[in-house]
């Protein structure tokens, strides 16, 4: 385990960058093992090619955890489920405080199964660890999309609103104290607005209730090494909510500004 000052070295915030190759996260399989003993549903399923129906959100928003990670796997209602390898349901802790959301599944995930488990999801674990956290523990990470599009391409609005029912349906078992919307696209899906990562971030946003806090995508972050300082910010900024939740929070007036 890498100590404090080897953490925010790697996070830029000291003037030394040097990316590890290697941070830990192998115990991150809690909230998938939760999911694993799952009963099959394909067949409820099979008919799932059409567009999102309420009905269908209706009977994803009644999932428990045992049942949700093959609900996922089954899932047909948009074409990725053709050309992925693995869905990508989500990991952590089902009782997490903080609840990350990524874009969508990439090559690697595809292949394991899991979020955030390339170079993007070192960092990501790295940016936990400074925090004194990992992902199992207090921390569950999930995408707006469950599965991988392909080439990594931005999600076609559709995808997204077929795949909602599932990231809300986590919401609402993991009843999170803060969102972290990692990127443009999760912001994006979250907020409904096209704005701007720069002018979402340091104000307090709501997703069903729930506060929430944009910040950068980890893989933007590698290619724009001085904003990891800005998503640092971010990282403290929604711990500050998070310490604060159940405090008398103006959702309306919605303008936390990072000090
Ligand atoms: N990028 C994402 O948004 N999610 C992942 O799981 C991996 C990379």
């Amino acid at each position: 385990m890498p100590d404090r000052d080897d953490i925010l070295t790697e996070l830029g915030l000291v003037p030394t960058w040097r990316l590890r190759g290697s941070p830990m996260h192998p115990s991150a399989q809690r909230g998938r093992e939760a999911t694993a003993a799952v009963r099959g549903n394909a067949d409820a399923l099979a008919m799932e090619t059409g567009p999102p129906t309420a009905a269908r959100a209706a009977r994803i928003a009644t999932l428990e955890w045992r049942d949700f990670a093959a609900d996922v796997d089954a899932c047909t209602a948009c074409g990725l489920a053709r050309t992925r390898q693995k869905s990508v349901p989500g990991v952590g802790d089902i009782h997490a405080e903080w609840l990350f959301v990524g874009e969508a599944p990439g090559s690697e995930e595809d292949a394991r199964g899991e979020p955030f488990v390339g170079q993007a999801g070192k960092l990501l674990d790295n940016m936990l660890a400074a925090l004194g956290m990992k992902r199992g523990e207090v921390v569950y990470v999930a995408n707006v999309l469950k599965c991988r599009p392909p080439n990594n391409r931005t999600p076609e609005p559709r995808e997204v609103e077929s795949c909602r029912p599932y990231l809300d349906r986590q919401v609402a078992l993991i009843r999170p104290k803060v969102i972290v919307a990692l990127g443009k696209s999760a912001a994006t899906t979250l907020l409904g607005t096209e704005a701007t990562i720069a002018s979402l971030r340091g104000r307090l946003h709501r997703y069903r209730g729930v506060p929430l806090v944009v910040t950068y995508h980890p893989a933007y972050l590698l290619r724009n090494l001085p904003d990891k300082a800005k998503a640092w910010e971010d990282l403290l900024f929604a711990r500050r909510m998070l310490q604060t939740a159940g405090a008398a929070i103006d959702s309306t007036a919605g303008a936390s500004e990072i000090p």
